[in-house]
């Protein structure tokens, strides 16, 4: 029989469709349109020597002078503009505010043709170093009040550029789905006295079945209720509601853990379409006892379709303890993934 589970941090249902339960590997996507990517186009903005197609560098990371490792860049395209104040105007029932914010890109690597999930882990921890020294300036911004790194990889998860980029969005509100979570936290909170994040990782950690990764200072696992198959939250052990105060050793153990997350990803699914967003808590709630940030990884599958849009309903199709075994079984070996291209991807 079919089984409902509850979100216990949002409080959402999901139908655990276990009669239409499909094997983790019949998920692996198979792509017509995959082409090898050049490893410099002259087109491509990102890409060194072309620094010229961009707006003007926000900031880089670089071991050599003249040669970045990171870089960022003003979007060019912005969601929201840097300049203007957030004023707001309500008229009866219509409430507007000037679009006012922060919108960087964050180009990962030099190599057009890479993905996080075939960078060296250091790579993907200077990644992460530049999100942390991002996400901090951003916050200094007092028309700031949140801030939200994410990533969209493959054209399925909304990605315009090839070259392997995320971005920042720091906006003037708080969103309603934000605030929610927040209010559940809260509302566990004042009821137990505990947050609810680090609760639910002690006992996933004695569970295990739901686990994919566990290192010193973080937990990957597949969430028991989980809308779309192989959604997966990298938690970090220690409580902390704002990204933005990882130490320098928290942020070596995350791209580690990201890097061979993503990795096992790349190689069991056969490099999926994904996102991937830090959620953090707002500027406001910085040192709330009862919110814990997290990165959630969410590969794009499945495609949403009438019943999710009416119902606010997820189906999930692969069984979340299916999907954590998958994972685990998934072997990364150091410098494998290099550079593969699917016909050197082994079998699992
Ligand atoms: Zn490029
Ligand atoms: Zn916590």
């Amino acid at each position: 029989m079919p089984e409902l589970r509850q979100n216990p941090f949002t409080k959402e249902w999901v139908i655990i469709a276990t009669e239409r339960a499909k094997r983790p590997e019949e998920l692996r996507v198979k792509r017509g349109d995959k082409h090898e990517l050049p490893r410099y186009s002259p087109s491509c903005p990102f890409c060194p020597g072309n620094e010229h197609l961009a707006p003007p560098e926000l900031s880089r990371l670089a071991y050599e002078p003249g040669k970045w490792s990171v870089r960022v860049i003003p979007n060019k395209f912005a969601a929201l503009s840097f300049e203007g104040e957030p004023t707001r105007k309500i008229e009866r029932s219509r409430r507007t505010l000037n679009g006012v914010g922060i919108h960087e890109v964050i180009v990962e690597t030099p190599d057009h043709d890479l993905n996080l999930a075939q960078l060296g882990d250091h790579q993907v921890t200077d990644v992460m170093r530049v999100y942390r020294e991002r996400y901090r300036s951003a916050c200094e911004d007092p028309r700031v009040v949140h801030v939200t790194l994410f990533k969209n990889h493959g054209v399925g998860a909304g990605t315009s550029l090839e070259h392997p980029h995320s971005q920042l969005i720091a906006t003037p509100v708080i969103s309603h789905q934000v605030r929610e979570r927040m209010y559940e936290s809260l509302r566990h909170y004042d009821e137990y006295g505990e947050c609810i994040f680090c609760e639910a990782i002690k006992e996933e950690l004695i569970d295990g079945a739901r686990i994919v990764l566990a290192t010193d200072h973080f937990v990957a696992l597949e969430s028991y209720a989980s809308p779309t198959p192989f959604s997966t939250h990298i938690y970090p052990r220690r409580h902390l509601a704002c990204f933005g105060d990882v130490t320098d050793d928290e942020l070596t153990d995350l791209g580690y853990t990201l890097r061979t997350l993503l990795a096992k990803l790349y190689l069991g699914l056969d490099d999926p379409d994904y996102n991937f967003t830090i959620r953090s808590a707002p500027k406001e709630s910085r040192n709330a006892p009862y919110y814990h940030w997290y990165l959630s990884v969410i590969p794009r599958l499945t495609r949403v379709a009438g019943f999710e849009l009416g119902s606010g309903m997820f189906i999930n199709v692969v069984l979340p303890e299916k999907a954590a075994e998958f994972l685990r079984n998934v072997k990364i070996e150091n410098g494998a993934l290099s550079r593969l291209t699917p016909a050197n991807i082994p079998s699992v």
